[in-house]
């Protein structure tokens, strides 16, 4: 058989660039990491940039496959590329009299800041360093140079890369810092900067003693072993335990691998015309069109970063009140800083986004040593990508891809200030059940709550799980913390449903309700009255208050944005709310139309009282009649509800769920309440306390709930739906244009929806005759929530017009989790990778997302323009909206502060998946 002549090509593992000849490019990031490809690329456009070479992502997956061994070639195409190094510098590694020296840097596809290791100044020992004071006349700066790489050598490669964890205090970094210290002690110096050429010579000797006594082997004098090592370091920093956590965290993939970039040294410590710095194209924190950064006069890079100095700011602009006395660099060199800014003005153009950028000025001359897209806050990228879209740098489709949801999320609620954050004291943590952060006197009861709050005072309500009991407290609270349940238990739902601040399952707090105090994973004890503060967006508890940033909703450019959003996107954006205030704010946040509006929740929460009660009395009622007469006195508050809300969404659809959850979550535990129950129903206590022990089950998630309340019960069904049309007559009686979805729940059986459906026909037949209307426009649809309705879907859609996703119940149902009890397991399955993420907060596509497209495309068998919307909680989640999009979903329905986001998700979508712009609504 012939052979190709391409498999017998050797496989490339080196890229070079230097002088305009970069052998990579900008999107090669997989192969050459988000450094080595940025090298390149700024090669390639002129920039100047120090020659040297990139070791691609898949020499380290190789690395690690093969019991950390490269592939046989490496080695001859890094001498090769080094030799073109060596020529276009005009310099040699490891030469006595002219020596080449290189930094070797890790850089994988996705920024991981300060997560891997780096090495400077490899090439210098005894000997080439005296070929460099010669060459530099600059002997202390050599010196210094050499003790840098010895300490950075150390402690990266031969103790961090070599796996030894030295115990608290004696790092090898550590003992040789404490070396220096007793250096300037004895010579009576304040700073390193103060130690002279010959100070640093005799360090250096110390210094090698010292590695040889900690690590029990010398620091290399061989360059090409300190490249190597170096080298080596690096792909082992891969799976260091910093950036295998930050990995994580972010949901990288480990075998997303690093490269490793050999550069040759420029150095901003030759004296006070070197210099390094940092910037960025544009203000990172404002969004603002200003070049901003920082640098250090005679500094090494990591001078900057690592704080010790404190940096001068790059021009005049960028000045504040804490650095307006240090010198800028447009003032101190104005000829560079002139090359600098237009070199950022080029990269920005080039690459049509905010950069951050690394350079360093060698003796007057300017090297670029980085660039990347400059990470932003919120309202930055919000500014950022409105500006560049006016200036005509990107198209809108761009535009709304360049704002992430979290970023958006940042200016909806207050956030805890992250510099603050950074060294507050964790004492727990659980799952984000609710954004932004709050702070606030701990709390253990909801009637605490209220009462604390009353007084002015700010709570968090601490609870071990909450019941929609608790409803009144967890709306006078700031934020809400419990020790049990998941994304979508109730305090989770409420609390989203709020925008309010919450964290649930915080399963390392140990909270005693009784005693009114909870232990902190850290040991801490927290009594009633206490300070915390959560960060419900991470899951995050802290001990006493930290500082909050405020949320922008009067930020012009967040309407701004937004409009741009919708002026792409192609699914609509609902909202889950079930009274006319919700309906009124969600509205306020861009909803078009109500997703779900649950009944029962009209029973809790302000004004209340009376409904509720004439609730539990047909709950506990015996007969139908006694059901019947309770239901009668129940109507006019509920019709008087759903009136308000059809007429707060003044003619967009709103979808009425008939009632959902089992009876007996309804029935009251305190005595006085049942008593009063048991006298308006003329029954005795006792008789009152039977009837509700029969309702209680086992299972109730999977028990007497949904529609199969409305087959036992029919007179509920009939009275909501009664309750519905009636409203809705009414408003057409005013001219309004009233659009109700009856919407049956947790169907499973073709015939269950076929009893309701003829149920509300029969309804809907009456209310026109006694409205002497021809038509109420209105659809009848159902949840699909169960895999069997999913399964069934072309049968059901028989005498369903709308199908909605309740992916809360599908996934406990697909996954056989329980919703409300999951957070007992679920942190363990995320950190032991069982599950990449929450199945309750994003949709898994494989299973729940297979029976949504299969009752999709089953749905529209039956019937072609079926409407079909999502109402779970997974509406309001970006992966899963993208999802919805694809699927071709009409809607999504998602809690009013999540609507903002859903906006800016279909929008992304849509520039991502054009092609699925399908099933456009009416409504
Ligand atoms: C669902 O199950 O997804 C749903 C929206 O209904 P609920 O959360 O009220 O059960
Ligand atoms: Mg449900």
């Amino acid at each position: 058989m012939a052979v190709s002549k391409n498999s017998k090509k050797e496989k490339k593992y080196v890229y070079f660039f230097g002088n305009g000849e970069a052998e990579g490019r900008a999107d090669m990031k997989e192969l050459l990491g988000g450094k080595g490809a940025n090298l390149a690329e700024m090669d390639l456009i002129g920039l100047p940039v120090p020659a040297g070479f990139t070791i691609t992502t898949e020499v380290c997956t190789s690395y690690y496959e093969n019991k950390k061994k490269y592939p046989p070639e490496l080695n001859k195409q890094v001498e090769t590329a080094l030799t073109r190094v060596e020529k276009m510098m005009g310099m040699k590694f490891g030469d006595k009299n002219n020596p080449l020296l290189v930094s070797v840097r890790s850089g994988a596809r996705a920024s991981m800041p300060g997560m891997m290791d780096t090495v400077l100044n490899v090439g210098l020992n005894d000997t080439t360093r005296e070929g460099l004071i010669k060459k530099t006349k600059n002997p202390r700066f050599v010196y210094d140079s050499q003790r840098r790489l010895i300490q950075m050598y150390a402690d990266v490669v031969m103790e961090k890369a070599a796996g030894i964890e030295p115990a608290e205090g004696k790092a090898v970094r550590q003992q040789l810092e404490n070396e220096m210290e007793k250096m300037m002690h004895k010579k009576g110096l304040k700073h390193e900067t103060e130690l002279s050429a010959d100070d640093l010579k005799e360090l250096i000797v110390i210094y090698k003693k010292k590695v040889k006594e900690v690590l029990g082997k010398p620091f290399p004098e061989d360059v090409k072993d300190q490249l190597w090592g170096a080298i080596a370091a690096v792909f082992q920093s891969w799976n260091g335990k910093r950036a295998v956590s930050y990995r994580r965290i972010e949901g990288i993939p480990d075998w997303w691998g690093t490269a490793v970039t050999v550069q040759s040294m420029v150095f901003g410590n030759m004296g006070e015309t070197s210099a390094t710095g940092v910037a960025f194209t544009r203000n990172p924190a404002t969004g603002e069109n200003i070049f901003y950064g920082e640098w250090l006069p005679n500094a090494q890079g990591e001078d900057v970063v690592a704080g010790i100095r404190t940096p001068n700011p790059i021009n005049e602009q960028g000045k504040t009140e804490h650095n307006k006395k240090l010198p800028s660099l447009e003032k101190a060199m104005p000829q560079v800083y002139k090359q600098l800014h237009s070199v950022q003005q080029k990269l920005e153009k080039h690459y049509k986004d905010m950069l951050d950028i690394e350079f360093t000025i060698q003796e007057g001359r300017l090297f670029m040593l980085q660039c990347r897209v400059g990470k932003r806050n919120g309202p930055a990228a919000v500014k950022m990508a409105l500006d560049m879209l006016d200036e005509k740098i990107i198209k809108k489709e761009e535009a709304v891809l360049r704002v992430s949801p979290s970023q958006l999320d940042e200016l909806l609620h207050p956030i805890i200030d992250p510099h603050a954050e950074k060294t507050a004291k964790k004492i727990g943590n659980g799952l984000p059940a609710g954004p932004g952060g709050a702070s606030g006197q701990i709390v253990f009861s909801s009637s605490d709550a209220v009462e604390w709050a009353k007084k002015g005072k700010k709570v968090i309500l601490v609870r071990e799980e909450t019941s929609p009991e608790d409803i009144d407290g967890m709306r006078a609270a700031q934020a809400i913390l419990t020790g049990r349940g998941g994304m979508t238990s109730h305090a989770a739902l409420v609390a989203r449903g709020w925008g309010k601040c919450c964290i649930v399952g915080a399963g390392n707090i140990k909270i005693d309700i009784l005693k009114k105090r909870f232990v902190g994973n850290d040991g801490s004890v927290l009594k009633e009255g206490d300070w915390i503060t959560l960060n419900g967006s991470k899951g995050i508890v802290y001990k006493g208050t930290l500082p909050m940033i405020k949320a922008g909703e009067e930020n012009k450019d967040f309407v701004k944005f937004m409009k741009l959003c919708d002026s792409i996107r192609t699914l609509k954006i609902r909202t889950n709310a079930d009274n006319p205030d919700d309906a009124a704010k969600a509205r306020t946040f861009g909803a078009e139309g109500i997703g779900l509006f649950r009944t029962e929740h009209m029973f809790y929460g302000k004004g209340s009282d009376k409904p509720l009660f004439l609730l539990r009395k047909m709950i506990v009622s015996n007969t139908e009649k006694e059901r019947r007469a309770a239901l009668t006195e129940l109507f006019p508050y509920v019709k008087q509800d759903i009136k308000g809300t059809l007429k707060a969404m003044d003619g967009l659809p709103v979808t009425f769920r008939t009632l959902d959850p089992p009876l007996h979550e309804f029935v009251p535990i305190n005595p006085e309440e049942r008593a009063k129950l048991a006298k308006s129903l003329k029954i005795s206590a006792n008789e009152f306390n039977k009837r509700a022990e029969a309702l209680h089950e086992n299972n109730p998630m999977m028990g007497h709930r949904g529609v199969r309340l409305g087959i036992t019960y029919p007179e509920i069904t009939e009275m909501q739906v009664r309750a519905i049309f009636e409203a809705s007559a009414e408003l057409i009686k005013e001219k309004k244009k009233p659009f109700p979805e009856i919407m049956i729940p947790v169907t499973c059986i073709v015939t269950e929806i076929k009893h309701q459906y003829e149920l509300i026909q029969k309804v809907y037949d009456e209310v026109c005759a006694k409205f002497k209307l021809k038509e109420i426009p209105h659809l009848t649809g159902t949840m699909i929530e169960i895999p069997r309705a999913a399964l069934t879907a072309d049968k059901i859609a028989e005498y369903a017009q709308f199908f909605s996703f309740g992916t809360n119940d599908l996934t406990q149902m697909t996954y056989g989790f329980s919703r409300d009890d999951i957070g007992s397991f679920l942190p363990e399955y995320l950190e032991k990778k069982l599950l990449p993420v929450d199945p309750f907060q994003q949709i898994d596509r494989d299973s729940v997302g297979e029976l949504m497209r299969i009752a999709c495309e089953q749905g529209r068998k039956t019937r072609k323009d079926i409407k079909l919307g999502i109402c779970g909680e997974h509406g309001g989640e970006p992966n899963s909206i993208e999802f919805c999009h694809t699927l071709g979903l009409s809607y999504v329905s998602c809690s009013p502060f999540r609507v903002p986001i859903a906006r800016l998700a279909a929008a992304q979508a849509a520039v991502k998946f054009p092609h699925k712009a399908t099933a456009k609504s009416k409504k």
